[in-house]
Parts: structure tokens; C-alpha cells; sequence
């Protein structure tokens, strides 16, 4: 059986306040009661002797002052005590007894009462107790005090015991009564972030991504929670749209080589074309570009996935640019361009393959955007927290409205020139990523004429 957060919390706050009302109860019916009683026999005592001493001064020269023993009897009494005083002889000076028997028994009888209201099976009876009377330490009488005994409550003691209890079970209601709000109310403020929770995840799971949670929580988990729903919502967010551009784009790049492939070929075939070298060896030029085109693009999709895997390793950036630059060595020798290679030794824990990859896009970009007679620098510079590769040419250059969005995929600053060139718009594209993905970045300067300048920032690890 499952129960809501709302009932099981309302339950664990009555719980515990019942058992902590329950702890008190016991303790103040058992422990405080056992020093009530010893207190209520001490009183007894105590007041067993001070009849006591009060009858002891009312013997001079040998005589009994019978009114005032009557007083004291008479006020033993009315709070409980049968008195009876006795000379040596064992004749009888005063008995409460003899005095008012009938209001004797009738308030033993109240006593037992009151007591089996308290205690069920009370184990009460008259006790009497012998108190000897002296005076200059001789002996001239005794006083007999009987009451009810062990000890007994009288209606004021009774009625602080029941007053006490009352306002312990009220207590006890109350607690109960702010725990079931309480309860409630913390329930409804943890519940309701969840059920928000729980919502917006059934959203996510239809598919919908644009649904957020703004509800802030004062609790730490809560909030957590939420905040991670929020990205989860986010990364898919992102990842459809990538998934839908991804798509949208592949078609528009595919459609214009189909389109001049189809058209070409369907020239052929009607005749107006003949099939000759030169248009077959255009139509080729155009299979080759859509192939690098796909080839290209499933690379991107390897190195723009979230986890795409580095294979890190201590690199010597000056080295590993020497290696590329000798594969590069011959075609710019072709164009007419000059390579030069700059800067000191600089080791850092890379991809070998990945960081070469982002070189030789680099490289071949600057290559292609050079004209002859050109310079390609490529320098490597350790700096105090990162490395940096520049690269840098004095070619043709960027204008402005197109650097924003070179680093996109299939963005080409001049299409009809790159058409030319065979490029697809993803080297750059495909180097950012690697570049991110070992926590750099890259940036690039340019004018348009003078020449462009890419910058990547590598950490050291
Ligand atoms: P492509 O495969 O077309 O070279 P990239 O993503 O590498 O695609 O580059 C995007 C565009 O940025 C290129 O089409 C080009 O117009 C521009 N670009 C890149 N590097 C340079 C450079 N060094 N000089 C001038 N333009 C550049």
C-alpha cells in the first residue's frame, strides 16, 4: 500500500508527539507522584508533631488546660487527625472519638473514598501512632493520632493531581492538533515541488521540451531537483534543435550539387549535352564534393556529440606542428606561399589526434584564403595558465557580418568562391568543438583584405 508524502509526514509528527505526550504522562504519574506521596507522609509527620508539641504545653503544676486541648483537638480534626490524650494512669483527657465519633467516622470514610477515586485497589486503613509527653524529662501523658493511613490525599491534593493531569492531556490535544496542521503544511511545501516535479517530467517525456520549473524551494534537494529537471529539459531542448537544424541543413547543402548533378546528367541524356570528359569529369567534381561533404559531416557528428572521448596525453605542441607542416610543406610550396613556423617548446596533456585535427582545418583554411605570395604564420606561445597556436595569414580576410558565424556548421563567408575551393562550412565547425571539448576556446581577428587570425586557447590539462 502506498500512502501520499502529505500522510505519511502528518502521521511520523503525530507519532512523535503522542510518544513524547505519553513520556510526560508517565513521568509525571509515576516518578512525580511517588515524591508527591512521600511528600504527603512527610506532611503527615510533620504534622502529627506539631499537635504534638501544642497538647505538650498545655500541662502546668500538674494540670490539664482542657479548653485549649479541646481547641487543638477539635482543629486535628477538621484536618484529619483523631486525637486522643491520655494521662500516666491511662485516663482519658480528651477523645476526639468521645468528642464527635459520627464526624470521625465520616471522615475516615471521606479519606478512603478519595483515595479509591485515585488508586482502584488502594490498600488503606486507619493507622495510629503513640506520641509521648514530657516535661522536664519526665514523662506525665501520652497522645494517641490516628488517621488514614499510609498516607492519604485530601480534596485540594486531589484536585492538583487531576488539574495536572487535565492540562497534560490538553497538552497532548493541542500537540496533536499542530501536528496534523504542520504536517499538512509541510507536506503541501515538499509535496508540491515534487508533483511539479513529476509533471514536468511526464512533459519531457511526451516529447516536449520547452516546459520549466520556476518554482523556487527553500529546501536544498528540492531546489537541486528542480535545477536538474531544468537542464534535462534544457540539454534535450538543445539536442532537438540541433538534431532538427542538423537535418534541415544536410538538405540544403545536398540539394544544390543534386540539383547540378541532375540537371547535368538529364542534359546528357536528352542530347543537348554530349557526354564528354569535361562535363563527365564536372559531374565527378560534384559526387567527389558530396562525398566529402558526408565524409565531413559524420565527422561532425562524432566530435559534436556530448561525449565525445579524449585520449589525453603529454604533447609537444612545437613538435606535433612540425609534423603537420612538413605534410603541408608541398602544397603551399604549389600555391606559392609562405609557411613560417615560430615559438618555443610548450607541453600539454591533449588528444594528439584531435589537437591535429584542429591544426591541419587551421592550416588548410589559411592556405586555401591565401592568395600567392602570401605568408601563413603558425606560432605556439606557453603562457602562464594556457597555451595558445595562432594562426595567422595575410590573405583575403573575413568581413565583418560573416566572422560572427564562421565557427557554425556549413556557414561559408563566400559560397560561390568556396564552391570552388570544396569546402563544406565544417572545418571551423568541427575545431571548435575539440577545442571545447578539452575546456579551450578559440577565437579569430580579421579584416577583410589584410588577412585573418585564429587564436586557440588550451589549458595545460
Ligand atoms: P570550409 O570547409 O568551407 O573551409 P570552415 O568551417 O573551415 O569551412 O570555414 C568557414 C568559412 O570561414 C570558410 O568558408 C571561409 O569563408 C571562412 N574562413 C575560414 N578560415 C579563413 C581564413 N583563414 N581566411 C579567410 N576566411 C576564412
Amino acid at each position: 500500500m502506498k500512502y501520499s508524502l502529505r500522510t505519511k509526514l502528518t502521521l511520523s509528527y503525530i507519532f512523535i508527539i503522542l510518544l513524547l505526550v505519553s513520556l510526560i504522562f508517565f513521568f509525571t504519574n509515576v516518578v512525580l507522584e511517588k515524591y508527591f506521596q512521600s511528600y504527603i507522609i512527610r506532611q503527615q509527620e510533620e504534622r502529627n508533631k506539631e499537635v504534638v508539641s501544642l497538647i505538650n504545653q498545655q500541662y502546668r503544676d500538674d494540670v490539664w488546660n482542657r479548653d485549649v486541648i479541646e481547641d487543638i483537638g477539635i482543629y486535628a480534626l477538621e484536618n484529619g487527625l483523631i486525637v486522643k490524650v491520655k494521662d500516666l494512669k491511662g485516663n482519658v483527657i480528651w477523645d476526639a472519638t468521645v468528642h464527635n465519633n459520627g464526624l470521625c467516622t465520616q471522615m475516615l470514610a471521606h479519606m478512603a473514598k478519595n483515595m479509591e477515586s485515585r488508586y482502584k485497589n488502594f490498600d488503606g486503613r486507619y493507622v495510629e501512632n503513640s506520641y509521648p509527653l514530657y516535661k522536664d524529662n519526665l514523662n506525665f501523658g501520652v497522645v494517641e493520632i490516628g488517621y488514614y493511613g499510609p498516607f492519604y490525599f485530601n480534596d485540594s491534593d486531589l484536585d492538583f493531581i487531576n488539574s495536572l493531569n487535565k492540562v497534560l492531556i490538553g497538552i497532548g490535544l493541542i500537540s496533536v492538533l499542530l501536528a496534523v496542521v504542520f504536517g499538512t503544511i509541510m507536506a503541501r511545501r515538499l509535496s508540491q515541488p515534487i508533483s511539479r516535479v513529476i509533471r514536468a517530467t511526464q512533459i519531457i517525456a511526451r516529447g516536449d521540451y520547452r516546459d520549466r520549473i520556476v518554482e523556487e524551494s527553500s529546501t536544498k534537494e528540492i531546489g537541486e531537483m528542480t535545477s536538474a529537471i531544468n537542464n534535462l529539459a534544457e540539454t534535450l531542448e538543445k539536442q532537438e534543435a540541433l538534431r532538427k537544424r542538423m537535418s534541415l541543413d544536410v538538405a540544403h547543402e545536398f540539394r544544390t550539387p543534386i540539383a547540378t548533378l541532375q540537371s547535368h546528367l538529364e542534359a546528357m541524356i536528352d542530347g543537348i549535352w554530349k557526354p564528354d570528359a569535361m562535363r563527365l569529369k564536372s559531374c565527378h567534381e560534384e559526387v567527389l564534393r558530396i562525398g566529402r561533404m558526408v565524409r565531413d559531416i559524420e565527422q561532425l557528428a562524432k566530435f559534436e556529440g556530448e561525449n565525445l572521448i579524449l585520449n589525453k596525453e603529454k604533447v609537444e605542441l612545437s613538435e606535433l606542428i612540425q609534423t603537420i607542416v612538413y605534410n603541408f610543406e608541398s602544397d603551399f610550396k604549389n600555391k606559392g606561399v609562405e609557411l613560417k613556423v615560430t615559438g618555443n617548446k610548450c607541453i600539454v596533456s591533449v588528444d594528439r589526434d584531435k589537437i591535429s585535427q584542429v591544426i591541419v582545418n587551421l592550416l588548410s583554411n589559411a592556405l586555401k584564403c591565401t592568395p600567392e605570395g602570401g605568408t601563413v604564420e603558425i606560432k605556439v606561445a606557453g603562457l602562464e595558465k594556457d597555451a595558445v597556436i595562432i594562426v595567422k595569414d595575410n590573405g583575403i580576410g573575413i568581413e565583418k557580418e560573416d566572422l560572427p558565424y564562421i565557427f557554425e556548421r556549413f556557414y561559408r563567408a563566400d559560397r560561390s568562391r568556396n564552391r570552388n575551393t570544396g569546402g563544406s562550412g565544417i572545418g571551423l565547425t568541427i575545431a571548435k568543438s575539440l577545442v571545447e571539448a578539452h575546456r579551450g576556446k578559440i577565437e579569430v581577428k580579421s579584416e577583410p583584405g589584410k588577412g585573418s587570425e585564429f587564436t586557440v586557447t588550451l589549458p595545460y590539462s
